[in-house]
């Protein structure tokens, strides 16, 4: 075994390198063309992320926070609002439903799927509840129908936090495409990777979309007439130039992804320290993470791995009820034991699509090495 093996978490390069042409000549396009707000891009990739979505409408918007925060905005979310999601997700999810002055209502998650527990929604409904927000964590979507059935019975809005799910399906319906509004990211750590932010906000609903793009623009329609307070959360005309490219592989990088997932699952089977995840059998995961739950040798199994020369990441090391800028909510640890044990315990290995198979071999090995 090579000593030397160096093994990045993510190697955005080796993307780059296959793709480089393309995305020069794309951008190079929007340069001459000096178009650099709405032009035809963005209306480009709108269409195509919707279709690929199997969905009616695209918004395309500056982040997957700023998704989130046009998505509750659109539906006149704010002040006395209760937003129902977990904290055992990226910042963004809650940030954005306080930033709109409404309140997190937390439930926890399932151990093996780290996304939310449907059986804990109900009892978090209250006449104050305006929606919810599933994440669709790592690449593999929430159990929705459940969710959607509360939601209809209660009458409440589902906002899906698809921001690291893009492609992923559950019973084969896309995420982003079952809810009122889906929201995706293409930070570039996300399966369909920007060339900087931007983010997308999906629905079936046209009249929504056309509420969307007015609150995308400073709550402007016509120009200069005001009948809502918006943002600007405009895409780059050259951040859709980018995606566009990027577009046309995102299948075969997913499709990698998975088989990289299947390899890692292979090499842990019968290794019981290592945890590999758990997709549901209604799921296909893009596996925006590949995250194993190893308990409480996790930190000193990083140092290994760093040591090594491995890239790790915990996603996330403290849940959300117990940051300090969320303590007036008044929860506390214990709140959620499954967000705290998964915050705790769980460990994303590379998964990005240019790994060689050797690469996966090193990583499972020196994974296997140390716990054994
Ligand atoms: C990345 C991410 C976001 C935010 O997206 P940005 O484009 O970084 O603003 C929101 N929610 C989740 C779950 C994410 O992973």
């Amino acid at each position: 075994m090579c000593a030397a093996m160096k093994v990045p978490l993510l190697d955005l390069k080796a993307q780059y390198a296959t793709i480089r042409d393309e995305v020069k000549a794309a951008i190079d396009k929007v340069l001459e063309s000096q178009i650099f707000i709405n032009g035809p891009e963005v209306k480009q990739l709108e269409e195509a992320v919707a279709a690929y979505s199997s969905c009616k409408r695209g918004v395309g918007v500056s982040s997957g926070t700023d998704a989130l925060l046009c998505a509750l905005m659109t539906l006149g979310i704010g002040p006395g609002d209760e937003v129902i999601t977990v904290p055992f997700t990226f910042f963004a999810t809650v940030g954005s439903i306080v930033r709109i002055g409404a309140k997190p209502v937390f439930v926890d998650i399932e151990p093996d799927t780290f996304n939310i527990n449907p059986e804990q929604i109900e009892r978090a409904v209250t006449p104050r509840t305006k929606a919810i927000i599933p994440v669709h964590l790592f690449g593999q979507c929430a159990d929705m129908d459940p969710i959607l059935e509360i939601a209809r019975q209660r009458n409440l809005y589902v906002i899906e936090d698809a921001a690291q799910a893009i492609g992923a399906t559950y019973k084969g319906r896309p995420a982003g495409s079952m809810g009122t509004l889906g929201c995706l990211s293409f930070f570039p750590s996300k399966n369909l990777g920007g060339l900087g932010d931007g983010g997308m906000i999906l629905t079936q609903d046209p009249e929504l979309a056309d509420k969307c793009q007015i609150f995308r623009q400073h709550g402007s329609k016509p120009k200069y007439y005001h009948r809502f307070v918006g943002g600007n959360f405009r895409l780059d005309t050259l951040q859709a130039a980018g995606l566009l490219v990027k577009l046309k592989y995102l299948d075969g990088w997913s499709e990698r992804r998975r088989a990289n997932a299947r390899m890692y699952d292979e090499l842990f089977a019968g290794c019981p320290a290592v945890k590999t995840p758990t997709i549901r059998s209604c799921n296909v995961s893009i596996y925006n993470q590949y995250v194993i739950r190893v308990g409480d040798r996790r930190d000193a199994l990083r140092a290994h791995l760093t040591e090594k020369g491995i890239g790790t990441e915990i996603y996330y090391p403290l849940s959300l009820h117990e940051q300090e800028c969320f303590k007036n909510l008044g929860y506390g640890k214990g709140s959620f034991p499954e967000s705290e044990k998964a915050a705790a315990e769980t460990l994303a290995l590379p998964i990005y699509p240019e790994l060689t198979p050797e690469q996966i071999r090193y990583v499972a090995g020196e994974v296997k090495n140390f716990l054994s």
